[in-house]
């Protein structure tokens, strides 16, 4: 018996060592693809509108990679960024992409049109020595957009998990004229008090709590007390993950006149943009609305 339970973990560990090679040469296969993906240009920044439903105006676009292989179909970030997480190749593609987000928001600057653009980080990206240096440099490299047109998005989480190094780069970034973002803002352990070291200028309302807000109140709460802490701070809040009218209507009377989402506009290439922002129109329903007491709200 004890023979056979040797053979058996004997066996295991085999086993477990075939699916450990494997997956190590997946996962190296895919960095390599992605390494020659970036030389060979086949990564694009994607545009999704951000505006004011109140106001009925354009505020700025969030910068969303893609990968385009030359044959086959476009990949979401969801397909490869997991592939190069805290690899050196994690930095490169961030790099890449606030330089293209940069190049881009000049140009448009250029053409006249005025749009703040939003680029993701990371923290290991965010936490490179010479992340505010480069970041000086590309804006010093593109003297037609100023400072302020940029914004970093960082997730709420990857800004709680090392608390004092991303507020010192954040302080940098921001002594540049750069604003940032907590994005995926309440799913990570949102409190008043860390808030208060961290600065940052807007808050984005993660939109699991918009997509279920119509028919749970747990969800509206916590959207309704994520507006009541950026009034207190003196925050611009945005929701993210607006798909319907009535999404926007109920978040215009819990006090939030911003957001982006598919019902506003889907992701979009560059070119596309200044035909959607000329023809852009808010919904009626979301002109002039007053905010009303929490407490008064059908539900
Ligand atoms: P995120 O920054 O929270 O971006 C919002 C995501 O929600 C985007 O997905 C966007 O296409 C999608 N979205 C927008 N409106 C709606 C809507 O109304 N309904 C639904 N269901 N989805 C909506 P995407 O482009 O697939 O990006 C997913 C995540 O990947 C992003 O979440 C961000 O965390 C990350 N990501 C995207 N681009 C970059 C990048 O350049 N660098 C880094 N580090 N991360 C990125
Ligand atoms: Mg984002
Ligand atoms: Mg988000
Ligand atoms: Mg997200």
């Amino acid at each position: 018996a004890l023979f056979e339970a040797k053979m058996q973990g004997k066996n295991r560990l085999q086993q477990y060592d075939v699916q450990w090679e494997q997956k190590t040469l997946a996962l190296t296969g895919r960095l390599k693809a992605i390494k020659k993906a970036l030389l060979n240009e086949e990564f694009v920044l994607f545009y999704q509108p951000k505006v004011n439903m109140a106001k009925g105006t354009v505020l700025g676009v969030e910068a969303l990679i893609r990968w385009q292989p030359p044959s086959g179909e476009l990949m979401p970030p969801n397909m490869f960024l997991p592939a190069i997480q805290d690899h050196p190749l994690e930095v490169e593609l961030g790099d890449w992409v606030i330089h293209t987000a940069v190049a881009q928001a000049e140009a448009w600057h250029e053409q006249g049109l005025s749009l703040e653009v939003s680029v993701n980080v990371t923290s290991l990206q965010i936490l490179q020595h010479d992340f505010v240096s480069k970041l000086k440099s590309e804006l010093e490299a593109h003297p037609g957009i100023s400072p302020r047109f940029l914004q970093i998005e960082i997730l709420e989480s990857s800004a709680l998990h090392d608390l004092n190094k991303v507020s010192r780069v954040m302080r940098q970034c921001r002594e540049l004229g750069v604003r940032f973002a907590l994005d995926d803002f309440g799913t990570g352990f949102s409190s008043l008090s860390y808030l208060k070291h961290l600065p940052a200028s807007v808050l984005k309302i993660d939109q699991s709590f918009v997509r279920n807000m119509l028919d749970d109140s747990d969800d509206l709460s916590i959207i309704s007390g994520v507006v009541g802490m950026s009034q207190a701070f003196g925050l611009q809040v945005l929701a993210e993950g607006i798909e319907t009218e009535e999404h926007g209507e109920l978040l215009l009377r819990l006090g939030c006149e911003c957001g982006q989402g598919y019902g506003i506009a889907r992701p979009m290439k560059a070119g596309d943009l200044h035909s959607w922002v000329s023809h852009w129109q808010a919904p009626n329903t979301w002109k002039v609305q007053k905010p009303v007491e929490f407490h008064n709200l059908p539900l």
